[in-house]
């Protein structure tokens, strides 16, 4: 992953934090607060991946918090998966616009598969 692609994703500024060679660091900080990464023998595109996985995972967590844990479509409460709107194959943002947390039947149906 490079680091246009891991911008274009996360919606982050990113830039790479002076460190130890042998390891890279970057850091992306946008308004609500930093993903930070690092990792001794990583190459960027591994340090990248992780900072996109690492924001992936907190805007989960606060978009599961936002939804009070309830499905957006039916309202059931419970655990949620986590639905791209505009689907992650015509290029994948991660940003709280794009994505919905979903109950899985109803996460099963947005993907065109009968629960
Ligand atoms: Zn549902």
């Amino acid at each position: 992953m490079t680091r246009k692609q891991a911008e274009r994703i996360t919606g982050l500024s990113i830039r790479e934090v002076p460190s130890d060679p042998r390891q890279h660091a970057y850091i992306g900080v946008n308004g609500d607060g930093v993903a930070l990464v690092a990792g001794r023998g990583w190459s960027p595109g591994e340090a990248l991946k992780k900072l996109v996985d690492n924001n992936y995972a907190d805007l989960r967590k606060r978009l599961a918090i936002k939804q009070k844990h309830k499905c957006w479509e039916c309202g059931k409460f419970g655990p949620l998966e986590f639905h791209h709107i505009i689907h992650r194959s015509k290029g994948r943002v991660d940003s709280e616009e794009n994505l919905i947390g979903l109950c899985p039947p109803c996460d099963r149906r947005a993907h065109g598969v009968r629960a």
